[in-house]
């Protein structure tokens, strides 16, 4: 059904005019919300008999708001006020997003326009709706919330200004402010929704840890080496990972302290970090128990760099393909799996070659599995400690290594290092 049909549906059902209506439903579409939640929060909005309520709603505390109100009314302190621009019927529109806080709680909100509020200050929200996100609620502020702002500011026990050290961001965070190196910078080109655009990206560092980030607006403060505040920057999943957005609306500033990046990677339990859903920095510790179909010399498409099959890309068809070297190993600490992936250097380490002389076995044998073989019986059986970047989607927990080296971890240097915590 087209979304013009989902609006003439609602309109005649709710007695509403079908325009509004429509340009509703298209919001949250093209915001994400899948259309049957969509149409769902409108019956709330447009007030369907069948949720309940009808007239102005109550009052409520924000720990009393469920995803079963169709609307309510809530006083708060701003925690978080974010801005960020989405498509909207063609052009673009600047919604705002954040966090809300009474003494009993805090939710996220999404304003449809900006009325102007920030961060500290105290509003009243006379029926906002509510809808479900990720199995909580969130508030809609939108045209038909009366929105007002409060003399008095409420007591609540949460910081506002949404400050947030690199580790603690998640998908879906809004209006955080960070203060990091640069550690890594690049300028780019691609292809923007409003043709070709230049965007910054690389990798932030604080001392919590480091996270990869997108500058959609280049900023001449942030560059390779540089401490920078970033306020009001929001999060989104890239490949697996949280990626630190940076928008036109972020505010960044030149710091003039240095930032401490730890080097160390957080350490985990396989199983624990694959619960995670994806960590941009992790070190694993496991038995190499396979090598996978994959691995070895392998050829990837000249352009799209996919590894083919036969001479095949699935995007690209009869290519003349790329030599390459790359190991796909299963790693088990007992507590789950996860795919090491290592690039063409890593796996050289591992075979005691490199491409010449991967090619050169391949011909002899006239088999190029012989490489993955040679791979196999040196790795397969023995202690590895990994680093890299952890996804976790429909392909599996797959880890990007940056580092690959066998484990030296001896019972010996355990117990000193045992020691040497217990006398500290
Ligand atoms: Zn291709």
């Amino acid at each position: 059904m087209e979304l013009d049909d989902h609006a003439e549906e609602l309109a005649s059902d709710l007695g509403v005019d079908k325009e509004e209506v429509k340009s509703d439903l298209q919001n949250l579409v093209e915001y994400s919300v899948p259309v049957d939640e969509a149409k769902q929060s409108l019956r709330r909005k447009y007030g369907d008999g069948s949720s309940g309520g009808g007239g102005t709603p109550s009052a409520k505390n924000v720990a009393d708001i469920t995803p079963e109100d169709g609307s309510v009314t809530v006083t708060g302190t701003v925690l978080t006020a974010g801005k960020r621009s989405i498509r909207y019927q063609g052009s673009d529109h600047v919604i705002v997003e954040g966090q809300l806080a009474d003494e009993t709680g805090r939710i996220d909100y999404t304003a449809w326009e900006d009325f102007g509020f920030e961060a500290g200050d105290t509003i009243t929200a006379g029926n906002a709706g509510v809808r479900e996100w990720d199995g909580e609620p969130e508030l809609n502020v939108g045209e038909s919330t009366a929105l007002s702002f409060e003399s008095d500011s409420l007591e609540v026990p949460y910081e506002s200004g949404g400050e947030a050290e690199l580790t603690d961001l998640e998908a879906g965070d809004r209006a955080r402010t960070l203060e990091v190196a640069v550690l890594e910078c690049e300028r780019r080109t691609i292809d923007g929704r409003d043709g070709e655009t230049e965007i910054l990206s690389g990798v932030l560092g604080d001392e919590s840890g480091r996270l990869p980030f997108t500058n959609w607006d280049p900023v001449p403060e942030i560059e390779a080496g540089a401490s920078v505040r970033i306020e009001n920057a929001y999060v989104q999943e890239f490949r697996g990972v949280p990626e630190v957005n940076v928008s036109e609306f972020s505010r960044v500033s030149a710091l003039d302290r240095e930032i401490d990046v730890g080097s160390d990677a957080t350490t985990m339990d396989v199983g624990e970090a694959v619960r995670t859903g994806g960590i941009y920095d992790v070190e694993l510790v496991g038995n190499a128990i396979a090598i996978r179909d994959g691995s070895g010399l392998i050829q990837r498409c000249p352009e799209c760099y996919r590894v083919i099959q036969k001479g095949q890309c699935r995007t690209h068809g009869d290519v003349d393909g790329i030599d390459d070297l790359r190991v796909k190993a299963i790693l088990d600490d007992g507590t789950g799996t996860v795919t090491a992936i290592l690039d063409d250097e890593l796996t050289q380490q591992v075979y005691g070659g490199d491409l010449e002389d991967a090619l050169e076995a391949a011909r002899e044998a006239m088999d190029q599995e012989v490489v993955a073989d040679e791979i196999r019986e040196n790795v397969v059986g023995r202690e590895y400690r990994v680093r890299g970047h952890l996804s976790v989607d429909e392909y599996g927990a797959n880890l990007d290594a940056e580092t690959f080296e066998e484990s030296d971890d001896d019972p010996a240097a355990r117990a000193t290092a045992f020691l040497e915590e217990v006398d500290a």
